[in-house]
This record gives structure tokens, C-alpha cells and sequence, in this order.
């Protein structure tokens, strides 16, 4: 089931998830529709709280479906190692028409839990390290608009309230 993706302005959105306390049938489905989700978008990341649950879990595929061996997902994931840095365009499909240049680590490793429970490690270099710490953010109640200075970020957050008031977000 494809799930309404929340805009950033939600509270949910601003706010730390929890971890996940057991794969249970509900987590399942969870993962199933932010899948979902996430293909229809079309988008490479998804985080639990942008569909209004805050829980701590991501699922990420950078081939948005074409790749079978693509799609990550990770439970309660934690750094285990961050290097380097990148600055790339970045966008979310919280934060619809809006990009912006983001400072980012070059190289993330993580761990947490697959969909069985079961332990896993993945390291990602270049987009997927900037994915992994793109959805760790949302799990933080960060989005990228909040990773900008000054006026750049103040530019975005007025034109979201200009268009919040006037219905069209
Ligand atoms: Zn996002």
C-alpha cells in the first residue's frame, strides 16, 4: 500500500524516532508499503517518520527497483564509521521542488538489522553514503533544509510557508 508521505513542516518530521522494538507482523507491512512508497515517488531513500511513523528505519535502492539486489533495508541502524566529504545537489520527497547542496561524508559505514532481524554491515561510498546519512538524519528529526546556513535555508523555509499558507503544501 502506497503511503502519504509527509511534508516537512509535520512535527514528525522534526522529531527523534525510536527504535524498533521486534520484527512484528506490523513492521513487515511497514516495510512493504515504504517500499512501495518509495518506487512510486519514484525516490532512492525513505525513512519511516516521512510516512507519520516514528520508528527507526530506512529503506534505501539506489536503482529505484531495476536492480533486485538493490534494495537495502535497515532496522535501528547506527555509524560505524564516517570519512571524507562530498558536496552534491541533494533533494527529499519530503521537501517536493526543493535542492540544494549539502555537505556530506564521502564514505558511511552502518549497521542495524535486515527485514528477518537478522544482523547486517553495509559501507556506501558516494550517493549511498549520502543516502545512509540522508534517511540517519530523518531518523534524528533531520531534514537536509536544516543542514543549510543562513539564508539559504532561510530562502526555502519562507517559500514553504508562503506556499503553506496559501494551500499549496
Ligand atoms: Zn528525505
Amino acid at each position: 500500500m502506497i503511503r502519504p508521505i509527509l511534508k516537512f513542516g509535520d512535527q514528525i518530521l522534526h522529531d527523534a524516532a525510536k527504535p524498533v522494538d521486534g520484527i512484528t507482523p506490523d513492521i513487515d507491512r511497514l516495510v512493504d508499503d515504504m517500499i512501495e512508497t518509495m518506487y512510486a515517488a519514484p525516490g532512492i531513500g525513505l525513512a519511516a517518520p516521512q510516512v507519520g511513523i516514528p520508528l527507526r528505519l530506512f529503506v534505501v535502492d539506489l536503482s529505484v527497483g531495476r536492480d533486485p539486489k538493490g534494495l537495502i533495508v535497515m532496522i535501528n541502524p547506527e555509524f560505524v564509521e564516517r570519512d571524507g566529504m562530498q558536496l552534491e545537489e541533494e533533494g527529499c520527497l519530503s521537501v517536493p521542488g526543493f535542492n540544494a547542496t549539502v555537505v556530506r561524508p564521502g564514505r558511511a559505514v552502518i549497521k542495524g538489522l535486515d527485514r528477518a532481524g537478522d544482523p547486517q554491515q553495509i559501507e556506501g561510498t558516494g550517493l549511498l553514503a549520502r543516502a545512509f546519512q540522508h534517511e540517519m538524519d530523518h531518523l534524528d528529526g533531520t531534514v537536509f533544509v536544516d543542514r543549510l546556513r543562513g539564508i539559504k535555508r532561510e530562502m526555502i523555509v519562507r517559500r514553504i510557508r508562503k506556499l503553506s499558507r496559501a494551500g499549496k503544501w
